[in-house]
């Protein structure tokens, strides 16, 4: 966890993708709005979760981090929604894709209009209360946008791809993290992993340790 970057200046490569965000922070904080839905795609270990992370310590808002199979039922999602989040705060599910179809819908009218209606109680006792969340940001990440349902994918104002990161970036990635770790590795043998970590900081990390 140490090893998160905390800013974007401090968040190296994914230069393009970099700019656009600068953007979207900037509008979203003029406005005083939470910043749109955003879905990150990309392969495994390109830096989806930490960029989550660093945009929500640029806003100054509290990031809650979950997974698609983590939410089994609609209940599981109205938790999360109604009790952790407060206004401008940001739920980052990673492999959205692995939502249930339940929760999936459920999730429509809560990025839309910051309500879900859940059911309690059961047979004809049962009843549908409406609950108000917090306007929140979701921001969703998966490997690839096909993964995802046409109605989810195109709830999300905000789409934007992780590429591959060049070798100069992993070289940099790692050097930083072997200063973080304290690790004495020369600097032809953070270049020599960096070549072999397959554009991925994860694999170069790892390469590390
Ligand atoms: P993903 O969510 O896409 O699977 P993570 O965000 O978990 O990937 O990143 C994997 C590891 O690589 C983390 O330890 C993170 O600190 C590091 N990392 C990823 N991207 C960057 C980056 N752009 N700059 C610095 N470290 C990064």
């Amino acid at each position: 966890l140490a090893l998160r970057p905390k800013t974007l200046d401090e968040y190296i490569g994914q230069e393009r993708l970099k700019q656009k965000l600068r953007v979207y922070l900037e509008a979203a904080k003029a406005r005083k709005e939470p910043l749109e839905h955003l879905l990150l795609f990309g392969p495994p270990g390109l830096g989806k979760t930490t960029l989550a992370h660093v945009i929500a310590h640029e806003l100054g808002v509290n990031l809650r981090v979950t997974s698609g199979p983590a939410i089994e039922k609609p209940g599981d999602l109205a938790a999360i929604l109604a009790n952790s989040l407060e206004e401008g705060d940001i739920l980052f599910i990673d492999e959205i894709h692995r939502l249930s179809r339940q929760a999936e819908e459920h999730l429509y009218p809560a990025m839309e209009d910051f309500v879900m209606d859940i059911v309690i109680g059961q047979g004809p006792a049962a009843r549908t209360i409406r609950l108000e969340l917090p306007r929140f940001t979701l921001i969703g990440a998966t490997t690839r946008t096909g993964l995802l349902a046409a109605p989810l994918r195109d709830r999300f104002p905000i789409q934007e791809r992780l590429d591959y990161y060049a070798t100069p970036e992993l070289t940099e990635i790692a050097t930083r993290a072997a200063r973080k770790l304290a690790l004495p590795v020369e600097a032809p043998a953070v270049e020599e992993l960096a070549s072999r970590a397959r554009g991925t900081p994860r694999i170069a990390i790892r390469l590390l340790q």
